[in-house]
């Protein structure tokens, strides 16, 4: 059984409660630099990005300077990071085609952004989410994870999960809800043992198998 309509409505103000402006954790200092980071933390800790770009986005933050950069160049910069020589060449990629279609401003729509090198679904919804505050969610493992536990909205993969999300949350909160189910499946409903004794939305949630203190 999912969760009846008017209590989806108290979970998320108990959300907006303890996640009231919600921002990603990656560091960035314009919409481009945003696009590279999330881009970079595909399977990748937010933190080990951090470490990365924290010395890359110093000196390069514009699509012109990966450009001159090069592949080569951007892979020693990167070389720490999963998948390096796949996210070198995307950003590669992805920094000349804005700078020569969209004169090196990212593109704010899902169609433009999803055509992008290496931009996939979960990405351009970050994007717009975060950069351009439209109401998108971006599926990640754990609100994948929380969605499917709760059954607010059950699906077999992110797609599906994304398309029930939409048809259930409050117009309203959607935009926030995408953090807000984030950090709640990072911190409290975590993979291996959630924290359902202190859980604030355990009275809404239908997971079988809740853990007890
Ligand atoms: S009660 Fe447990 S399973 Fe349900 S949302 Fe909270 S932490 Fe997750």
């Amino acid at each position: 059984m999912s969760i009846k309509r008017e209590n989806i409505n108290q979970l998320f103000s108990l959300l907006q409660k303890k996640y009231p402006d919600p921002k990603t954790s990656l560091n960035y200092r314009n919409t481009f630099t945003l696009l590279i980071a999330v881009l970079l933390s595909a399977q990748c800790t937010d933190k080990n990005v951090n470490n990365v770009t924290k010395k890359i986005f110093k000196q390069y933050y514009r699509p012109s300077d990966f450009v001159k950069l090069g592949v080569q160049k951007i892979k020693k910069l990167i070389k720490s990071i999963g998948l390096y020589n796949t996210k070198a060449k995307n950003i590669y990629n992805l920094s000349k085609q804005i700078l020569h279609k969209y004169k090196g401003r990212v593109p704010n729509t899902f169609d433009a952004l999803y055509e992008l090198p290496g931009v996939g679904r979960k990405t351009a919804n970050v994007i717009l989410n975060e950069a351009f505050q439209k109401p998108t969610i971006a599926v990640d493992t754990h609100i994948f994870r929380v969605a499917n536990r709760t059954k607010l909205a059950c699906g077999k993969n992110p797609d599906e999960v994304e398309k029930n999300l939409h048809k259930v949350i409050p117009k309203k909160y959607i935009r926030k809800s995408h953090h807000q189910l984030l950090f709640h499946g990072r911190y409290t409903c975590k993979a291996r043992k959630p924290l359902c004794f202190e859980c604030m939305i355990n009275k809404f949630c239908k997971f079988k198998n809740k853990t007890k203190l």
